[in-house]
């Protein structure tokens, strides 16, 4: 029933993709060093190279600003060179870097650019190592790095199912389907940028459920539990899915209404008023609504268009309840 999508997602990947740069930062530097050491200029730069990308993203994702792309067309194509190179110099004791490299890729890459990545590692940098290796070691590196890329591969997979599922359960109210408050204040803060940006009009319905104290108490939680799947329903098939429906407390809703006027908000909040009082309902006495519009005003914040819209609907409340106050 929920219409939205995330606006940012939080995302996993710059935190492993943290602990991995640093990780690495530490191991490798040592063996960057004994290349210098050693004279194996070449093999010190690329060292070198893959040190600076790595440190480079720790940087970024300790302000939080990690973007793979440095990874995917930087450190991704240094590090197939870098192996390509060292089975040709150092030889086959250049091959337990492969696991951790392949690992690497699904933390902080995507999904597609991990499987390309390992994809072209598989097939760039192993035909290398077979020219120094026995068929048989060569088979069996073939296989246990193959496997280490799709275990990683399903992993990243789990945790990536599991952060959406978290995602959806922290923005939706499980009893109508509808968002919860975790993204009103970000969907408010949007509506008004874009507004800023293409000036269209738009409103906000505060909707709250008329006595709904007392239907808890006449007929029962179960009863009113309904009630409020029945108008959650009712409110996500009646606005547009450019429209955003939030249930925003016990029996208050909130509709923002992304290209209507006031005028237009107003005929709304008044059909769903009277549709609302015809649904059928197990109660004695109707099941009315009370409702406030507001439409955003220039230069208002959006806790000022959204205090606008309660005022009036406790106006509506204090008139009498069920009707519409603008
Ligand atoms: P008013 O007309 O002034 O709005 O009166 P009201 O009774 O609707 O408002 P009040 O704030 O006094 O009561 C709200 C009630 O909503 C109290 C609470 O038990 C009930 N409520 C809150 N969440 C739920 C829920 O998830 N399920 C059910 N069944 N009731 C709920
Ligand atoms: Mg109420
Ligand atoms: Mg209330």
């Amino acid at each position: 029933m929920n219409k939205e999508k995330p606006i940012i997602a939080s995302d996993y990947r710059t935190k492993t993709t943290l602990g991995l740069a640093l990780t690495t930062l530490i191991f490798l530097s040592p063996f960057g060093v004994a290349q210098f050491v050693q004279g194996n200029i070449v093999l010190g730069a690329f060292s070198l190279v893959v040190i600076v990308l790595f440190a480079i993203n720790a940087w970024n994702c300790k302000r939080g600003q990690y973007n793979f792309m440095l990874t995917y067309i930087g450190l991704v194509p240094a590090i197939i060179i870098f192996f390509v190179y060292a089975f040709h110099t150092a030889g086959v004791i250049s091959i337990f870097w492969c696991f951790p490299a392949v690992l690497a890729f699904y933390f902080m890459l995507p999904e597609r650019q991990a499987w390309i990545a390992n994809i072209a590692f598989i097939v760039i940098v192993l035909p290398q190592a077979w020219m120094t290796l026995e068929f048989e070691l060569a088979i069996r590196l073939l296989v246990s790095v193959t496997m280490v890329s799709i275990f990683s591969a399903i992993f990243v997979r789990v945790i990536s199912e599991q952060q959406k599922t978290l995602e959806k359960q922290a923005q939706v109210d499980p009893l109508t389907g509808l968002l919860n408050r975790t993204l009103l204040h970000q969907t408010l803060e949007h509506a008004i940028h874009q507004n800023r940006a293409g000036g269209h009009d738009m409103t906000l319905i505060s909707l709250d459920i008329d006595h709904f104290k007392s239907i808890n108490d006449t007929q029962g939680h179960s009863v009113g539990d309904s009630i409020l799947r029945d108008i959650g329903q009712y409110l996500n098939q009646h606005t547009l899915s450019s429209d955003k429906v939030f249930r925003i407390g016990g029996e208050e809703f909130l509709v923002v209404l992304l290209k209507k006027n006031l005028q237009q908000g107003l005929r709304m909040a008044e059909e769903l008023r009277v549709a609302i009082a015809s649904l059928t309902v197990p109660l004695e006495n109707d099941l009315t609504v009370s409702i406030g519009v507001a439409t955003l005003e220039l230069e208002e914040g959006w806790d000022n268009w959204m205090k606008r819209c309660d005022d009036n609907l406790y106006r509506a409340k204090n008139a009498g309840r069920n009707q519409v106050m603008a």
